[in-house]
């Protein structure tokens, strides 16, 4: 079955929800707060709900859009033509550090479509010494996910790797009536800020991703048991960690600590 939405036939493969909802457009947008002069990055612009608003506030806005035939639609814009360059790329595999060579640090902003955000905004990460923040609508779920500390129920992989990098915030709650066609769970914008200096001492993020992972594969199983694999008790112990607690309850300073103890190979 399909949907259209001003003379586009939306593409599920592509994740298309179109928002629609002129309130909540003025919400994220106000909460972007995006200024002329900025290097201002849209991730996936549509049919232009957010890039429209804020191409009225500014001159230049970069987007990236998968798409053809609405990069084509956007490179044709009667009055958004001129002022946007238009990136015809998987956002998964584009290298934002080119914009950001030209332009000065880079201001990101999208609604994501939600198959792909979680492996879009490691790859983001990638790049998080040049971006200066990023806002991205998202499955309520999946930003509770990123904003949880330890001891929330929804505190795990994505929260402790995301606030390596990020400190995350929720900034606009957005019910499934906002979208065409209404997507079958809430959503939320959250606010990502990376850290100008990285928060806790590590020496490798892959032994983090290592120690988090397998960590949280086994959530209910104290670390001493699910750790067992990487780390003796006394190893744990030593890092200054109570071997009989569970992964949510560690902090990323705790999960820090664990990993700069594993044994580089
Ligand atoms: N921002 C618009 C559109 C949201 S739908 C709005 O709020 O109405 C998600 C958009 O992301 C679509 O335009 C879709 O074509 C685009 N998209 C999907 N996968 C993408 C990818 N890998 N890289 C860049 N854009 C992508």
């Amino acid at each position: 079955m399909s949907q259209k939405h001003l003379g586009h036939t939306a593409r599920k493969r592509f994740g298309q929800n179109f928002l629609h909802d002129q309130y909540v457009i003025n919400q994220i947008v106000n909460a972007i707060h995006p200024l002329n002069g900025e290097n201002l990055v849209e991730i996936g612009p549509g049919l232009g709900a957010l890039t429209e608003p804020v191409a009225e506030l500014v001159e230049h806005l970069n987007v990236v859009e998968l798409d053809r035939d609405l990069a084509k639609r956007l490179r044709h814009h009667p009055f958004l033509n001129a002022k946007l360059n238009v990136l015809e790329h998987d956002a998964l595999k584009f290298d934002f550090s080119q914009l950001s060579e030209e332009e000065g640090d880079l201001r990101i902003f999208g609604n994501l479509p939600y198959n792909i955000s979680t492996p879009l905004m490691f790859h983001l990460f990638s790049f998080h010494s040049k971006i200066k923040d990023m806002h991205f609508m998202l499955q309520n779920e999946v930003v509770k996910r990123l904003c949880a500390v330890a001891g929330d129920k929804l505190y795990g992989r994505l929260s402790v790797m995301a606030q390596y990098y990020c400190k995350a915030t929720p900034v606009v709650f957005v019910p499934p009536s906002a979208f065409n066609p209404p997507p079958k769970v809430d959503s939320a914008v959250v606010r990502l800020l990376p850290h100008k200096a990285p928060p806790v001492k590590l020496d490798s993020v892959d032994a983090l991703q290592k120690i988090v992972t397998t960590a949280f594969n086994q959530r209910r199983k104290t670390i001493r048991n699910s750790l067992s694999s990487l780390l003796t008790e006394t190893q744990i112990s030593e890092a200054g960690i109570e071997p009989s607690l569970r992964a949510e309850a560690l902090t990323l300073q705790d999960f820090a600590n664990l990993a700069n103890s594993l044994p580089s190979d």
